[in-house]
């Protein structure tokens, strides 16, 4: 079993986005622009937000993060979006979800400019990944395909069974992976057999949320097994039997511990996984500044 090294990948991207960024602004006087509006206080969106903003700083972009009371009214969030659509040094702007319960989500980000939208999530992003009409994707669905590409699999006439329907992730990536002529069944919480059609797949991606819900007898042996979830575990019995030694060390250090939606004694059957964390995690992250870096170019081409 091979490990897909997300830490490793992201950080060779992140390397060449930065020489690209340098090269750019030597020659165009100008750098890509970057706005994270975060609303409310979930600590895990706090916690991805400073990542982002981080890393984004260290390659050379202009990063900001908006970071907006929860009891902000709608009309004034639109406000803010309308703001950063008509800001000229703002090239990619990010909606930190999921928003608080108040916010009808899709109320909120009809209004951000599709040409802003760097996580592609707006209709007409989506509907130009499902026509195979674009060279940016969202930016999960992005790093699964990356890393897959990076180790050289494959995916022609692979059986692939993705776990998890949302717009974020398992609906673009589902289109994607057709799109490379793989055989894609979409699974979800009301799918019967799940792990029939599971023990099946040549490839499995888990989107789901659940910590640790796909065990190793739901999958064949030298199955490829990508896992998106990210879980936050809080209690000691949990991550003794859901996390990696590596990971209960740092439980022990931090209160809590992350671990993905495929129980790690599954991975022991695969041909290749991704861990989690190091795995799909980092590479969304080095996508993101590389969508930026797009949306930058886009608009360079324009001027
Ligand atoms: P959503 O909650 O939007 O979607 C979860 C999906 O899982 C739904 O389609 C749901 O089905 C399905 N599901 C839930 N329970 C079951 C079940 N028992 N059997 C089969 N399917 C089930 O989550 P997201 O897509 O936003 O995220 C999924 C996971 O990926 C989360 O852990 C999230 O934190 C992580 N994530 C990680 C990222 C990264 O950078 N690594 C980026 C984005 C997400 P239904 O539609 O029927 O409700």
């Amino acid at each position: 079993m091979t490990v897909l090294d997300g830490n490793k990948i992201a950080g060779e991207i992140q390397e060449k986005i930065k020489k690209e960024i340098d090269s750019l602004k030597r020659t165009s006087n100008q750098i890509p622009g970057l706005t994270v509006i975060i609303v409310g206080d979930n600590p895990a969106s706090q916690a991805y937000v400073r990542k982002k903003h981080k890393i984004a700083q260290k390659l050379g972009i202009n990063s900001r993060v908006i970071e907006l009371d929860k009891r902000i009214s709608t009309v004034r969030l639109i406000k803010q979006i309308k703001n950063l659509n008509q800001d000229q040094n703002v090239h990619a702007v990010l909606i930190q979800l999921p928003l608080p319960d108040t916010f009808k989500t899709w109320e909120i980000l009809d209004h951000l400019d599709p040409g802003k939208d760097v996580d592609r999530f707006l209709p007409i992003n989506l509907g130009k990944i499902l026509l195979n009409r674009t060279e940016i994707y969202p930016c999960t669905p992005a790093g699964v395909l990356v890393i897959l590409d990076e180790y050289q699999i494959d995916l022609t006439g692979l059986n692939v069974v993705m776990v998890g329907r949302s717009f974020i992730v398992g609906k673009p990536l589902a289109s994607m992976l057709t799109n490379r002529n793989a055989t894609v069944t979409i699974c979800h919480s009301k799918t019967k057999h799940l792990a029939g059609l599971l023990r099946k797949a040549d490839l499995v991606v888990a989107a789901i949320g659940k910590a640790g819900f796909i065990t190793p007898d739901m999958v064949k042996k030298n199955v490829i097994l990508i896992d998106v979830g990210q879980n936050f575990l809080y209690q000691r019995k949990d991550v003794i039997k859901l996390c990696t030694q590596s990971q209960q060390n740092k439980f022990e250090k931090k209160g809590y511990a992350i671990t993905g939606d495929i129980h790690i004694d599954a991975f022991k059957k695969s041909s290749y996984y991704t861990p989690v964390p190091g795995g799909i995690g980092p590479m969304t992250v080095a996508m993101l500044m590389q969508n930026t870096l797009l949306l930058f170019k886009q608009k360079l081409k324009l001027e």
